[in-house]
């Protein structure tokens, strides 16, 4: 089956029902969305491009995004996405990685995608210009029939570390990830609205097709970017809107100091990286119950654990706070397993790799053979993640494997040490790394945002954690460094303390 009969089935069912709107104007309804889309088709397949070309998306949100999306999977295309916000040469990579023979693009990147086009590109179309308006008027192909397995999406990771990925992900995975998010993170019911605010190369556009599952809305903001205040203007005028945010983007919102109306927001999901226990408590005092968290990966998009919108209301609970730190229970399509280093069930409490299977496990790394055996071993996708469950099934995340610090031999998880110092009134944001040290193996390392002195952190920490696991060290900056979608980098935070170390050093001799 193709994703696009959910299309084809909400413009046939309900042709007039609002399916795309740009801020608060319906720009289209589900008759026009499918036409479009179908004409798009029809027009690629006409200038020659093949069922399973690999077809590139690159443009701030905008609702000419899910006509292009829906459009690419109508013909039996494959669509790649790509985050505009990142540099033409990277850009430049994914293309030519992908062997992606067309590519739609903004207006206001053309210029920059152009320079670093490869070879293998055929075309650039810019998205409204006068060929595009053409190619959504020209004569519709009806809906290419795909298998389940067949490539839909090919999904570059943010790659934290070195050359992002591309996880090939097929209409069966995110078909299972769209009934999921159905079942588990925010039942649906026509008319409401999703509102892109998060880049739709990435989590909320995966969170499209769902919607037009259910004859729901998509919505863009007018600027297409993410600004505070214009959301809260969004959800005021259109009560009943739920819309993915990084927890960076959650932490803005709370501190907008606009009014917001009761029951605006239906559902705020947070994911992609850990929001800590008091920011969580911030916002659920600002907004009220309306926050669901979700932890997946581009290799099982938005799908492993899901934190739902009751558990974080349900402060009643005897283990609430405990569950407010996790990341909640396993998705319904989905099986999750702690392993050990054999991929064996680790007794409930103690901490390994994160493993999943289910129907929304991707199928392999794109053109990476030893990448895909190596993250797919033994039928388990191999997250990276290190996570415990405890006995009610609700799993929690300790941190990439990587970003682990043993120090005298002794773990220490940087976020358990992060959720400490955030709750200090002065820390606005923090990340713990380890600093290599010729005692200890490793040292534990803070970097602050804030204006606290080293003291009253440290006395702070000795509240609340062992001694061994509380900062050697506190290094105050203005800001975290961050990728595009606003997670921490942690990679670059090691590299930062390495090299002014080696300056003091140089300095000091
Ligand atoms: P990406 O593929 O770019 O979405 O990154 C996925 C990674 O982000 C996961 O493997 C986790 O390390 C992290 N992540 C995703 N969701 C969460 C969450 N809810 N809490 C903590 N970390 C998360």
């Amino acid at each position: 089956m193709n994703l696009a009969h959910w299309l084809d089935r909400a413009a046939k069912a309900y042709p007039n029902r609002p399916a795309l709107m740009t801020g608060q104007s319906v720009v289209a309804d589900y008759a026009t969305f499918a036409r479009r889309s179908a004409a798009l088709a029809g027009s690629l397949r006409a200038a020659g491009r093949a069922p399973g070309d690999r077809i590139a998306i690159i443009a701030g949100n905008c609702t000419d995004y899910l006509d292009i999306l829906f459009g690419l999977w109508w013909g039996g295309f494959a669509a790649v996405p790509i985050n505009a916000k990142l540099h033409g040469a990277e850009i430049g990579w994914i293309l030519e990685h992908s062997d992606a023979v067309t590519a739609f693009v903004g207006a206001d990147l053309e210029t920059e995608i152009a320079a670093h086009a490869p070879d293998t590109l055929q075309a650039l179309t810019v998205i409204g210009s006068a060929a595009y308006r053409s190619m959504i008027q020209a004569e519709q192909r009806p809906i290419l029939d795909r298998s389940p397995n067949d490539l839909a999406w090919l999904f570059y990771t943010s790659g934290t570390t070195g050359r992002p990925k591309g996880a090939m992900l097929t209409h069966r995975n995110l078909m299972a990830m769209s009934l999921a998010y159905l079942t588990d993170v925010d039942p649906t019911s026509p008319g409401q609205t999703l509102l892109h605010a998060a880049p739709m190369s990435h989590g909320s556009g995966l969170y499209a097709m769902a919607h037009v599952a259910r004859f729901a809305v998509n919505a863009v903001p007018e600027s297409g970017g993410f600004d505070p205040a214009e959301i809260m203007g969004f959800v005021n005028a259109r009560p009943e809107t739920s819309m993915f945010a990084a927890p960076t983007m959650t932490k803005r919102l709370v501190d907008c100091p606009d009014d917001v109306r009761l029951g605006a927001f239906r559902t705020i999901i947070w994911g992609g990286a850990p929001m800590l226990v008091p920011d969580i408590r911030r916002a659920l005092d600002r907004f009220g119950p309306v926050f669901a968290q979700i932890y997946g990966q581009g290799e099982t998009p938005m799908t492993t654990t899901v934190l739902s919108k009751a558990d974080i209301t349900d402060h009643t609970h005897p283990r609430w706070l405990e569950r407010l730190g996790s990341a909640g229970i396993v998705n319904s399509v989905v099986e999750v397993r702690v392993g050990d280093a054999e991929d064996r069930a680790l007794p409930l409490g103690e901490a390994g790799e994160v493993l999943v299977r289910g129907d929304t496990v991707m199928a392999g790394y794109w053109a990476d053979q030893q990448a895909t055996a190596e993250t797919l071993r033994g039928g388990w996708l191999h997250t990276g993640d290190v996570g415990v469950f405890d006995a009610d099934g609700y799993l929690t995340l300790k941190d990439r494997s990587k970003d682990l610090i043993i120090s005298g031999g002794s773990n220490v998880y940087p976020r358990e040490v992060e959720e400490v110092l955030i709750a200090h009134p002065a820390v606005k944001e923090v990340s713990v790394i380890g600093r290599p040290d010729p005692d200890w193996g490793e040292v534990v390392v803070a970097f602050v945002v804030g204006d606290a002195d080293p003291a009253t952190l440290d006395a702070h920490c000795l509240e609340k954690i062992a001694r061994f696991k509380r900062p050697k060290d506190y290094v105050f900056v203005d800001a975290l460094p961050k990728n595009n979608y606003g997670k921490i980098l942690k990679t670059e935070l090691r590299e930062m303390d390495r090299d002014s170390r080696s300056a003091e050093t140089k300095h000091g001799s």
